[in-house]
Parts: C-alpha cells; sequence; structure tokens
C-alpha cells in the first residue's frame, strides 16, 4: 500500500499522532501495545472487555463487539493501521477495515487459521516443500463422513474445525462407538478426526513476512503442554535435533509465503517417533499472531515477536531477531493464586524475583481462576544449566508443572 512505511512519532495532515489498532483487548494485545508504545505510535484497541488488559493500557480503547459498524469505523479513522490478536476475530470486520486501512494480516490468512478443515489444506499445498506433512486426519460434516472414517484413524483426536483453542472442542475417542458419541455430543458440528500420534515433543516456530515478502523470525521453541494448555517453552541452541529446527523453519516459511501473509505467524508443530533417531515433523495447526511460546522474546532477544509485529504492520524494516541469552518461559495460570486446599494467596513473588534472570509479566487481569492466563515468568541467564536450575526453583516455589521433559 501506497501509504506504508508509517512512522513512529510522525503526525499527519490533520495532527492525528501515527497511531496503531489491534482487535482484541487480551494479553497478546496487551503486550503488542506496549511495543508499539515504546516505539513511540499512539495505540487504539478494540475489545468489549471494559477491563482488557490492552484496552487498560492503550491510549483508546473502543469499546465494542468486534462486529460492530461503528465500533470497526472508529477504530479505522483512529489508525493507520491494524492487526489481530486473537484468530476468533471476525474475518468479516477485518475485511470492513481493508477497505480503508493496511490490516495485517489479512482477513483471508485469519479465515484459513479459523478452520481446520481449510488450515489442513492449506498445509498439505504449502509445508510439503520442506517435507513437513500433516497428521493423518477425516473430515467428518455429515453421518456419511463418520459412517466412512478409516479404522486407521483410531484411535484418535475428534477436534471441531472451529472455535477450539486451549485444547477446548476436542474428545479423544478409542473407537467408532466413542467417536459416534463424541460426534454427538459436539453437536454434529463439522469436524476433523485426526490419528493419536506417539508424540516425541512439540515444538512451534515464529515468523514474520512483510508486505514486501521480506521475511524474518526465530529459532523453534520447545514447548510442553499439560491439560492441553502451554506450560512451558524452552529457548536454546540444543532444544531440538538442528537437521528437525531447520525443516520446521523452512516449512513455516513456506506456509506464510505461499498466502502472501502479512504479520508475524506462529506454527506449531510435533516431533513424532517415526523409529528415527530425531523423529519426524508433523505439522499441527498456525496462528495468525504472536503466540504464548514466543513470550520469552520480550526477555532473551533483542527483537521480540512484538516487535516484529509492529514492524510487519507499519512496513518497517524486519531486522533478524538475535537472541542473547537462552531462556525458559513458564506459563503462570489461574491455578497458581490458589493453595492446595483451594484458598486463595498471593503467589510467593518475594522468593521468585529474588531468583536470578527471572522476568515476571502479568497481564493486568484482576480475578484468578484456574485455567486462565494471568502472566508468564521468563528466566535468562549466561547458559543452559544455570536457566534449567533456576526454572526449577521457580517451579518449585510456585507450584509449577511440566519441567520433567526438560530431562
Ligand atoms: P488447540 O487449538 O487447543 O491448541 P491442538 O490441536 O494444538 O489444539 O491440540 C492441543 C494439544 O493436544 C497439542 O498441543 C498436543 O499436545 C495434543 N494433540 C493434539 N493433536 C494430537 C494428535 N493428533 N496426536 C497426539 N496429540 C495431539
Ligand atoms: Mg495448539
Amino acid at each position: 500500500m501506497s501509504f506504508l512505511p508509517i512512522f513512529p512519532g510522525s503526525v499527519d495532515a490533520v495532527g492525528q499522532p501515527a497511531t496503531l489498532g489491534v482487535m482484541g483487548g487480551g494479553q497478546l494485545g496487551r503486550m503488542f501495545v506496549q511495543a508499539a508504545q515504546r516505539l513511540g505510535y499512539f495505540t487504539a484497541v478494540l475489545d468489549p472487555d471494559p477491563q482488557s488488559p490492552a484496552g487498560c493500557v492503550s491510549h483508546h480503547h473502543i469499546q465494542t463487539g468486534y462486529s460492530d459498524a461503528g465500533g470497526l469505523k472508529q477504530l479505522a479513522s483512529l489508525c493507520a493501521a491494524v492487526t489481530t490478536e486473537f484468530e476468533n476475530v471476525p474475518a468479516d470486520a477485518l475485511q470492513a477495515l481493508a477497505i480503508s486501512r493496511p490490516v495485517a494480516p489479512g482477513a483471508a490468512a485469519v479465515a484459513i487459521a479459523q478452520n481446520r478443515i481449510e488450515e489442513k489444506a492449506h498445509f498439505t499445498a504449502s509445508a510439503g516443500v520442506a517435507g513437513v506433512t500433516c497428521a493423518p486426519y477425516a473430515v467428518i460434516a455429515t453421518p456419511a463422513q463418520l459412517a466412512a472414517v478409516p479404522t486407521g484413524l483410531l484411535p484418535g483426536i475428534l477436534k471441531t474445525a472451529r472455535m477450539g483453542y486451549d485444547g477446548k472442542g476436542q474428545v479423544r475417542v478409542a473407537n467408532m462407538a466413542e467417536l459416534a458419541v463424541a460426534w454427538a455430543d459436539l453437536k454434529g458440528v463439522p469436524c476433523v478426526l485426526e490419528k493419536l500420534l506417539p508424540l516425541k515433543a512439540e515444538c512451534s516456530v515464529i515468523v514474520a513476512r512483510g508486505w514486501d515478502g521480506a521475511i524474518t523470525g526465530f529459532a523453534p521453541q520447545y514447548n510442553v503442554h499439560v491439560g492441553g494448555i502451554l506450560a512451558v517453552t524452552a529457548a536454546y541452541e540444543g532444544n531440538m535435533p538442528p537437521a528437525l529446527a531447520l525443516r520446521a523453519r523452512a516449512a513455516t516459511e513456506s506456509i506464510a509465503s505461499h498466502i502472501g501473509y502479512v504479520g508475524v505467524l506462529c506454527v506449531e508443530f510435533f516431533v513424532i517417533d517415526d523409529g528415527s533417531a530425531d523423529g519426524a515433523l508433523v505439522v499441527n495447526e498456525m496462528a495468525p499472531r504472536p503466540h504464548n511460546s514466543g513470550h520469552y522474546t520480550l526477555d532473551a532477544c533483542d527483537v521480540s515477536q512484538f516487535d516484529l509485529q509492529v514492524h510487519a504492520m507499519a512496513g518497517l524494516p524486519l531486522p533478524a531477531p538475535r537472541q542473547h541469552s537462552p531462556a525458559i518461559m513458564l506459563n503462570l495460570l489461574g491455578d497458581v493464586w490458589f493453595d492446595a486446599a483451594s484458598r486463595p494467596r498471593t503467589p510467593d513473588w518475594q522468593a521468585v524475583l529474588a531468583l536470578p534472570g527471572t522476568h515476571l509479566h502479568l497481564y493486568g487481569k484482576l480475578e484468578a481462576r484456574a485455567g486462565r492466563k494471568m502472566g508468564h515468568l521468563t528466566i535468562t541467564g549466561a547458559d543452559v544449566a544455570g536457566v534449567q536450575a533456576t526454572a526449577r526453583q521457580a517451579a518449585r516455589v510456585l507450584g509449577l508443572p511440566g519441567l520433567d521433559p526438560l530431562g
């Protein structure tokens, strides 16, 4: 678009300061706003929640629904460009904004990420060039498709095509009878059945792609999920076999470039046991935004995933990030705010913050609930062994799970 780049600190012809907007006011939006403001941009958040984590720290907070015509008009009039922080933002809303403003990522890319059926078709067309496949799967949208499911896909995981996150909208099924019950329980909405794979590990790759097609990104993160939610991210050399790391990055770049993606994209992979020493890569899903597994970049890299989100949408250069410290990120779910007897408590920040290289990020959510993402703790240090030791100490203090797979 001809009116890019949008320079931070600039003022347009009618005296309006360069303002960047975001659809969604969660923690990802908050960290985006903070990165944009550090550069000197004004920010606007659209989120109906008056207490949204991003709305609370933004210059402007438009408190309407995501499809509200008035709210979208206000966002477009305030902002020189708009991004999104959650994938279930209505694609139509992004489309409407795109009539008058650069929107990154665009509606088409977000629509693919919103639907597992389209997502898998896209992966098959784009990740294959890097030798990466999807899990074997079948689409179940009709009773005939249910009846025709190959038994080789069982045991499997039935996932709703739309609106799933953090393990929601998923049911593990062992046989055809359980599959039929699970699909009925999900009200017969379009689903995919995926074969349950023997996971050795999970990882993710975050890249940023500009309007001009320039692409940059981070090395793969090693992720540990507990109960379907990310618990731990390990980001340092040796976190996964180098050949797999290269292939995961190549597959992610291909997935982004194939659809002319603009913005920050995260792709999640499984490493499955195929009998080889390294294991094989399987692509799982993509998020059209910064990702929980990339939060360590705020403290361990010279350029964070949120900096790249700002740069990409505003048409600024996309420098290759340099990770200067090994890092482990521990997710802080609301569970940490309760003791073993479910009594509310304040986590022992005193002990955690006394540990070397700990960076606490809380998202400003006033009410802690089990499973709610309240914040994260990144541990950086001079070497991997030191970071692991500190992470274990912090996890012990806070009662956090998920560090065992790191060895
Ligand atoms: P969400 O949108 O909730 O993140 P995912 O598809 O990423 O959904 O699934 C959540 C988690 O469930 C994954 O991170 C992985 O641990 C596990 N999982 C998902 N699909 C499979 C599969 N086909 N085989 C084995 N484990 C899986
Ligand atoms: Mg996932």
